[in-house]
Parts: structure tokens; C-alpha cells; sequence
């Protein structure tokens, strides 16, 4: 049996590990191999190791964390898979940190005492700078099982006849995983749609990355490196939650064709003084429009016109006060922001109103729980947003309505983390080899 895996992210490699000497596997990506990528670090998102490569590595080992996978397979199963990944991890020497359950409850009950709910989960932290070093080792003993992998090739269509094909070639598969991550959603939706599969749309994700001294972050990224805080706010009853946390860590700028994004990791080696995290506000949309990706990309358009092509940085002192930042102003801080490639400007006027409310009243929640967080010093990037986009329809073993054809990983709107998107995997490679 030939299986092709389009995406050579988490979800494509460790469906391969499970797939490897099992049947004949070629991984394509469209992006180029490790040691190119090692060489010019600019592709952050495609390539062998996918958008995971220069990432943080914050591995999340819960079911609630990261993954949509619950509902079609439920919590066991489910627990199991993530038991399987972290037990792949650990021979690549990625250890899991024991949580302190006594301190992890006192802030469970200083949180839900507070209208929050803090969810203490198992982690493990890999640091952008041993990543490769971990998807190289990986991906080598993949090639030791005879898998095969192509790069800098970018599939373009599926045909009826079970072929795919690129600018140059063509390649025939019995089963075919589709895997591209959240930079091929959008191809991936056309697929889908082209050939007319079952999906619905899944919610986005819209807020901002704040930067904060690490210092006031210190004890509760003592007890889980990424602290997850979910929140109800009290205006619109929005659902706002804490996301990858980054400790001692760097703000990035995320380029995309049309507009920019921020996001943020910390390094293993190399520290700053700051803590940042994502704030994100989740979005479902209903009637009339459902298509959570036009609504998250014309507020990331209208960002970066008015953030002048640049992510907007404003203190939040200065959002409440309804003043734009200027760098003066941000002098005044006691954080220095660790991304300085910004406008300083006016966070209002990029976001809808609901979101900013949303963002203060949330702080000032999570500041009962992290004295601090919501200082009038604290940094604000705009835009933060997580595209899940459409989320394709499959059977529990992730094939969708055509029986050949299975995705994976957060492209396909499964997951949205490491984890999440190494479990997809080998959930659909269970389905491949069951088949
Ligand atoms: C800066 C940054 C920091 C992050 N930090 C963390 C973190 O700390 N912890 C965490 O859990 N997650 C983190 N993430 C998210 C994580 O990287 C993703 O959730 C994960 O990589 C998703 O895996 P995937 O396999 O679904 O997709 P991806 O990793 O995106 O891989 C998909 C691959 O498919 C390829 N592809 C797409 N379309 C095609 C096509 N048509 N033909 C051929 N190839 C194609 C792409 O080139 C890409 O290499 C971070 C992401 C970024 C960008």
C-alpha cells in the first residue's frame, strides 16, 4: 500500500512513525528540508518539521488542550494517543515536568474563587533551540524505515484517479493524508470544497500578545511553564483564555501575504526579562456569515493599515485612557518591549469594540490571579489571531467523506498545538493501517 502525506509538520511525521514499515510512505512539503531551513531560519512555517520547527516546543499534554479530538473519539481513546505521543517524545529525551499538585490547587481555588478556571496540565518545554535537533533525530529514523521524503514540492490538486500533482510531477497514492497546517488552510479549504467534502466552520481566535516583567509570572510558570487561565468576561460573556505562554521570552512578528501577526516564544539558552502570552478572544459566527476566516482576516487587514504594514504596540494604561502610545510614552514602562519592529499607536482603533472590552476586563480578572498582569505598564501587540478555519468532517479515524482521503493537524482544523497535531497523526494513521 502507498500512503502520501502532504505536510511534513508534527501531523505528517508522526503519522509516518506510526506508518513507517508498516506500508510504502512518501512525505511532500512544499517547504524546504531541516539543513536548509538550519541555514536560513526566515521560513518559519514550512518545511520539514512544519510551523512547529522554530517554535517554542511548549508541549501540552492534555485532552483539553489543543485538540477538537474529544468529541469524535472521546476522553479515553483520546488520552491514550496523548500518552503515545509524549512516549515518542521521551526517546528524543523530552522530558515532562512533574506538576507540584500542592500549589497547582491553591491557585485552582484563588481562580475559580475569582471567576477563572486554571487548568494544571502536564508539560513539557523543548525550547525553539533544541526543537531541530529533536524533528531531525525523528525524522531521520523515519528515513531508516525506508520512509521517503520530497521537499520544496507543492501539491497542487487532487484528481479523481488517486493522483496528486505538483508543477512537475504527478505520484499516485492508495491513501492519501492530507496534513498541511494552518499556512495550507486555505488551499485546504479549496480542496475541500472543489471536492465537495463535509465541513463546518471552526471558531477564530482574535486578541492581542501581552508582554509583562517575567518576574510576575515567575510563580505560576514555576508550577506549568504555558499556564492556561480560562475566563468569562463580564459584558458579552465572552470566552477569553491565556495561550502559549512564553517565559523569559520574545514577541515575533508573523508575516503573512496580506497582513501581519504577532506570536511569541522563549528560547532553552537564551532569556529576556520579560513574560509574554497570548489573550484571545473566541469567535463563533453563525448567521449570516459563518466563515470565521473572512472575519479574522479583515480585522488583521485593518490592523496592519493601521498599524502602517507594522504589528501595533500600545501600553494598556494607555488603551484605557483612550490615548494611542508613542515611544515616549512606552519609555515610561517597566517593560521593554522585546519586539521593537512596531507602531506605537491605538489598539482601538484596529479592534472592534467587543474585543477590546473584552481584553481589558479580562486582565483585570486575571489580575486577581497574577497581581500584576493588568498594570497600566503591561505591553499590548495587535493582532494575535489562530485561524482553526474549517474544520473537515471525518469518520473517528480522521477519513473524510472520501474513503481514500484523510487529514490531519491543524490545517484541517483537528488541532491547534504540537500535540494536538502529532495525535490527529497517528489517530489517522491507526485508520490507514485499519483499513
Ligand atoms: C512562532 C510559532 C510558535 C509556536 N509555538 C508553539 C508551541 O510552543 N507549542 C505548540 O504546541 N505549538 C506551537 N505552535 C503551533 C505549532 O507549530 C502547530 O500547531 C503545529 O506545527 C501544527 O502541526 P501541523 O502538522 O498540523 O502543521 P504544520 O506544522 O504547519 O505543517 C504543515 C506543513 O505542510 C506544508 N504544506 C502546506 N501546504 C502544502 C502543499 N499544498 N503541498 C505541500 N506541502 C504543504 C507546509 O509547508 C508545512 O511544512 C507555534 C507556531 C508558531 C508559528
Amino acid at each position: 500500500m502507498k500512503v502520501i502525506i502532504i505536510g511534513c509538520g508534527p501531523a505528517g511525521l508522526f503519522a509516518g512513525f506510526k506508518l513507517a514499515g508498516k506500508c510504502e510512505v512518501l512525505i511532500l512539503d512544499k517547504g524546504p528540508s531541516l539543513e536548509e531551513r538550519i541555514k536560513d531560519k526566515s521560513n518559519l512555517l514550512h518545511g520539514e518539521g512544519g510551523a512547529g520547527l522554530f517554535s517554542d516546543g511548549k508541549l501540552n499534554f492534555s485532552p483539553e488542550i489543543g485538540n477538537n479530538l474529544a468529541e469524535l473519539i472521546g476522553y479515553s481513546k483520546l488520552s491514550e494517543l496523548i500518552n503515545e505521543v509524549e512516549s515518542i517524545f521521551r526517546k528524543y529525551n523530552i522530558k515532562t515536568k512533574e506538576i507540584n499538585r500542592k500549589k497547582a490547587h491553591e491557585l485552582e481555588v484563588l481562580a475559580v474563587q475569582n471567576g477563572m478556571k486554571y487548568l494544571p496540565i502536564r508539560q513539557a518545554h523543548v525550547g525553539s533551540d533544541h526543537l531541530p535537533e529533536v524533528i531531525s533525530k525523528l525524522s531521520n529514523d523515519l528515513r531508516k524505515k525506508g520512509v521517503e521524503f520530497i521537499f520544496n514540492t507543492e501539491v497542487e490538486e487532487i484528481r479523481k484517479n488517486s493522483i496528486i500533482t505538483t508543477k512537475k510531477e504527478e505520484f499516485k497514492f492508495d491513501k492519501l493524508l492530507i496534513a498541511p497546517g494552518r499556512s495550507g488552510a486555505r488551499w485546504l479549504e479549496k480542496i475541500v470544497k472543489e471536492k465537495r467534502m463535509k465541513y463546518i466552520y471552526n471558531p477564530v481566535d482574535i486578541g492581542v500578545r501581552v508582554e509583562v516583567p517575567a518576574l510576575i509570572m515567575e510563580e505560576i510558570c514555576e508550577i506549568n511553564w504555558d499556564p492556561k487561565v480560562h475566563i468569562r468576561t463580564p459584558t458579552y460573556d465572552d470566552f477569553v483564555r491565556t495561550f502559549c505562554v512564553s517565559p523569559y521570552g520574545y514577541v515575533v512578528k508573523e508575516e503573512n501575504e496580506k497582513y501581519c501577526l504577532v506570536n511569541g516564544h522563549s528560547w532553552k539558552d537564551r532569556k529576556s526579562s520579560n513574560t509574554n502570552f497570548a489573550f484571545l478572544v473566541k469567535v463563533q459566527l453563525t448567521e449570516p456569515l459563518e466563515n470565521t476566516n473572512l472575519y479574522g482576516e479583515s480585522i488583521a487587514i485593518q490592523a496592519t493599515t493601521i498599524g502602517g504594514n507594522k504589528p501595533i504596540l500600545q501600553r494598556l494604561g494607555d488603551l484605557r485612557r483612550g490615548r494611542r502610545s508613542t515611544w515616549s510614552r512606552l519609555e515610561k514602562s517597566h517593560v521593554k518591549p522585546t519586539l521593537t519592529d512596531v507602531t506605537p499607536g491605538d489598539i482601538a482603533m484596529a479592534l472592534p469594540y467587543r474585543f477590546v472590552r473584552d481584553i481589558i476586563e479580562g486582565l483585570d480578572i486575571l489580575n486577581k490571579l497574577i497581581p500584576g498582569v493588568a498594570d497600566d505598564g503591561t505591553l499590548l501587540y495587535a493582532t494575535e489571531i489562530k485561524f482553526h478555519g474549517l474544520r473537515v468532517l471525518t469518520n473517528e479515524f480522521l477519513r473524510t467523506s472520501i474513503p481514500e482521503i484523510y487529514v490531519a493537524g491543524d490545517g484541517a482544523g483537528l488541532s491547534r498545538g504540537i500535540v494536538g497535531a502529532a495525535v490527529s497523526g497517528l489517530l489517522a494513521a491507526e485508520g490507514i493501517l485499519k483499513d
